[in-house]
């Protein structure tokens, strides 16, 4: 889901990789997201995978998603594969075209992934990465809490900015909703990880991210977050929005900045 973590997988495929990223190291992807296009409830300006094809706000999309039988099978065959060859794996990451998190069986999709997991790779960590928004909802952050590791994405702390940059469907979502959660899961998940695009425009429709007031209240909230690790980054790949360019190096730098200075040591800081 996240931008520059991973290619996309090829349409139709539920199972996708080994891949190696310098966040997670080797993994093996998995999409919930099988449909033609993208599935999501953002529509990020910066999106690398286009415009959401298919938006849908929670439990609105009944049919369409994969079976869960088939994410198993699947798994099961690339695991034991990987296995019988010695492979060496860091990751089993929940991913793909969209928002995994909005599979209606999420919760019984991760607990049995993770079984099988277990049985193949034990260490490597069961991984998500994810928009953050569905955490407002118990069944969803209860099942977050069966991940290692965690990778939730924050670009704004304001609401104006929160709307222009990642676009929700629910036009009444609040990012403070979305923090107030985040705060809750950083204090159960092992390896809870903050992802931040930084970026610029040349559309005055749009608001980006790298305002000092913007950075200010970024700073404050992952303060309040204490996540593990904060990983700040920009564009390296197509926007969905052409107007949408990549932040400079002094603006990454600067909101690490920021962040030292209000959290402290609490919080370790990566520029990507
Ligand atoms: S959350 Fe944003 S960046 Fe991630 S898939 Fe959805 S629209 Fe794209």
């Amino acid at each position: 889901m996240s931008e520059m973590i991973k290619l996309p997988p090829r349409t139709g495929q539920i199972i996708y990789g080994p891949i190696y990223s310098r966040r997670i190291g080797v993994d093996i992807g998995i999409n919930l997201l099988i449909q033609e296009g993208k599935t999501c409830n953002f529509n990020c300006v910066y999106c690398q995978y286009g415009v959401t094809g298919n938006p849908v706000d929670y439990r609105k999309l009944k049919n369409g998603w994969v079976k869960p039988e088939l994410v198993y099978k699947a798994l099961e065959k690339t695991l034991s594969n990987l296995l019988s060859e010695r492979f060496k794996l860091d990751a089993v990451t929940f991913s793909g075209y969209g928002e995994p998190t909005l599979h209606p069986k999420f919760p019984s999709i991760v607990a049995k992934v993770k079984e099988i997991k277990e049985n193949y790779y034990p260490t490597a960590k069961l991984t998500l990465i994810t928009n953050s928004s569905m955490f407002k909802y118990k069944r969803i952050l209860k099942t977050a809490e069966l991940f290692d590791q965690i990778l939730a994405k924050l670009d704004a702390a304001t609401n104006k900015t929160f709307h222009s940059i990642n676009r929700p469907v629910n036009e009444k979502l609040d990012i403070h909703t979305i923090i107030d959660s985040l705060i809750i899961l950083s204090s159960t998940v092992k390896h809870f990880i903050i992802q931040t695009l930084l970026f610029n425009t040349i559309d005055q429709n749009i608001t980006s991210n790298t305002s000092i007031e913007e950075m200010k209240a970024l700073s404050e909230a992952i303060c309040r977050i204490k996540p593990r690790e904060v990983q700040v980054y920009t564009i390296v790949r197509a926007p969905a929005i052409s107007a949408v360019k990549p932040a400079s190096v002094n603006q990454l730098q600067e909101l690490k900045k920021y962040i030292e200075e209000r959290c402290g040591s609490n919080v370790n800081v990566k520029i990507y």
